[in-house]
């Protein structure tokens, strides 16, 4: 067992995992996973969207970079345009200094791109997407129409604040649910249909308040209704007002509460510890994991992915990533990188697409052989990176993720800061930067405290397009657009009375922590390693014993 130098906890370096660094010719980690993780999510900023206008042809675009970011930002049409050359930023390598001091002076100089959105139409506010079509406020998401407030939902039409959801339409507040149709306020849930507070259910429909059910219709609560009984009692059971959701909300949970839970929600998987793990085979203490293979402490490992070590969003036929985070799409043998594309034997480079052999470039495509965006011949380029190396196992550099001051962005700015919260004072402690640019409230005709707004959709104006809610959590003012307007009014929903990102907050808490604990099976007694504490209270089943007993 080693200590972590950070927090202290003990953490384990397997056999496993010692194979895999001599693999790399990089030395075991000084930081247990999470610290590790930690340390690339600080390079993360996926909610927080400002105004700024592009370096490059001045016009307005939305940006992750603030107006006082010390960073030079293009717009998408110029970042990815011939309009510039990063090349030109070149600069030779110092054996004097560190190599992270000098990566630091080139980031201030190469521009970067204001946002991650391409292909898309009428959906501005959207990061890390692509081909979406009219779409608000989406982050990870991809190939979507008409979709508001998303996290990762793929190939979707018409959801509202739903995350981790593929092929779903007309769905509402959904966690991890696949070909959802009218489905609400529902989670795990595969083939489900015009059903309300489902958790667990396969190819269900017309049912109310259900968990662990396979193909079911008029079922509330999990006992079953004639047709006529169930539309009897669904019309007084469907939440129309905020309290009454509040409420159904509360009584679902509860109930919930008492029927068994999986250990873990992990699919068609064979020899995998952590949790959503779907199609994947030797995964450990992996989260997010589909079609993949031999990864261990990766996060959002997906599509034909293979031997990655303490990576984040890496796939679509990516292998051999170590330390990387959004390094994907034919990425192979990357080491330490920050949003690479289709780059492959590369070594701290950020910002790079369709690459190979980089070392400590920013804002390349279609190169080889480059150092700090400098040109070489083959020959030159290893020999080159052979002293590097060796100069940085020298300064004691080698091996480590991107130094924490270095990242582009505060730390309360990104999605580390959901998953490790910190004070601004422990972050900084840790080294990390903290943004203090607070963000401008919306304009508007009037600010209505939520707990002012009328109960029912059928009472609220259409001058609500003009209001400012105060978030009865956070008491941050939000706007609702005029789409999603149109949803709610369409579907019966009452207007939230919490800001968007308080919601997403939420609903990332339906997910246990990502933390894997030791525990027995509440039938068969067999040892299982699981998400949920020994001390937590539900009822938890084994693989084994959860497929027999669901209904
Ligand atoms: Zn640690
Ligand atoms: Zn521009
Ligand atoms: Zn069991």
């Amino acid at each position: 067992m080693k200590q972590c130098i950070q927090c202290k906890s003990s953490f384990e370096i397997t056999d496993e995992d010692r194979d895999f660094y001599q693999k790399i010719k990089m030395p075991a980690p000084k930081l247990c996973p999470n610290c590790r993780q930690q340390e690339r999510l600080a390079w993360r900023n996926e909610r927080q969207l400002y105004h700024q206008t592009c370096d490059l042809c001045k016009k307005n675009t939305i940006s992750v970079y603030h107006k006082e970011s010390p960073f030079i930002v293009y717009c998408q049409e110029c970042w990815w345009s011939d309009h510039w050359n990063p090349i030109e930023y070149e600069r030779e390598f110092d054996f004097e200094r560190s190599f992270f001091e000098q990566f630091c002076e080139l980031m201030i100089k190469v521009p970067r791109p204001a946002i991650l959105n391409r292909n898309s139409e009428n959906s501005e506010y959207t990061h890390i997407c692509e081909n979406n079509r009219n779409c608000y406020l989406l982050v990870e998401s991809s190939t979507n129409e008409n979709c508001l407030y998303g996290y990762w939902i793929q190939k979707s039409k018409h959801c509202v604040d739903c995350s981790h959801c593929n092929e779903c339409e007309w769905c509402y507040e959904c966690e991890n649910c696949k070909q959802g149709y009218n489905l609400f306020f529902s989670q795990n849930c595969q083939t489900c249909s015009d059903s309300w507070f489902l958790k667990n259910c396969i190819g269900c429909k017309n049912c109310f308040g259900c968990a662990n059910l396979h193909h079911k219709e008029f079922y509330i609560f999990n006992e079953p209704h004639s047709k006529e009984e169930y539309g009897k009692k669904i019309i007084t059971l469907k939440p129309h007002t905020y309290p009454e959701v509040i409420k159904t909300k509360q009584t679902f949970e509860k109930w919930r509460q008492e029927q068994f839970y999986k250990y873990a929600e992990i699919t068609s998987s064979e020899n995998c510890t952590g949790d959503y793990i779907s199609e994947s085979k030797d995964c450990y203490e992996c989260y997010n994991a589909s079609q993949a293979r031999d990864c261990r402490y990766s996060h959002h490992v997906w599509r034909d992915t293979k031997d990655n070590m303490d990576v984040d969003t890496v796939g679509m036929n990516s292998d051999l990533n170590y330390q990387c985070i959004n390094t994907a799409i034919n990425s192979h043998h990357n080491l330490g990188c920050a949003r690479c594309w289709g780059v492959s034997d590369s070594y701290y480079s950020n910002e790079c697409d369709y690459s190979q052999n980089l070392f400590g470039c920013i804002g390349l495509r279609h190169k080889k052989y480059c150092i700090f965006n400098k040109q070489y011949s083959k020959k030159e380029y290893h020999r080159m990176v052979e002293r590097i190396v060796k100069h940085m196992v020298k300064t004691g550099e080698w091996g480590l993720f991107f130094p924490r001051n270095l990242s582009p962005f505060g730390y309360n700015e990104t999605v580390a800061q959901e998953r490790f919260p910190l004070q601004k004072e422990n972050a900084e402690r840790l080294g990390f930067k903290w943004s203090d640019v607070k963000t401008e409230p919306p304009e508007a005709k009037k600010k209505i405290q939520s707990s002012k707004l009328p109960d029912s959709i059928e009472l609220i104006p259409d001058d609500i397009l003009n209001w400012a809610i105060e978030c009865e959590d956070s008491k941050t003012p939000f706007k609702i657009t005029a789409q999603e307007l149109l949803f709610y009014r369409k579907k019966g929903l009452p207007i939230p009375h919490l800001h968007p990102d308080i919601r997403h907050k939420k609903r990332m808490k339906l997910r246990n922590p990502q933390k894997l604990h030791h525990r027995k099976c509440a039938k068969c007694q067999s040892e299982i390693q699981t998400t949920y504490s020994p001390d937590r209270s539900e009822i938890v089943y084994c693989e084994h014993c959860y497929l027999k007993n669901i209904y």
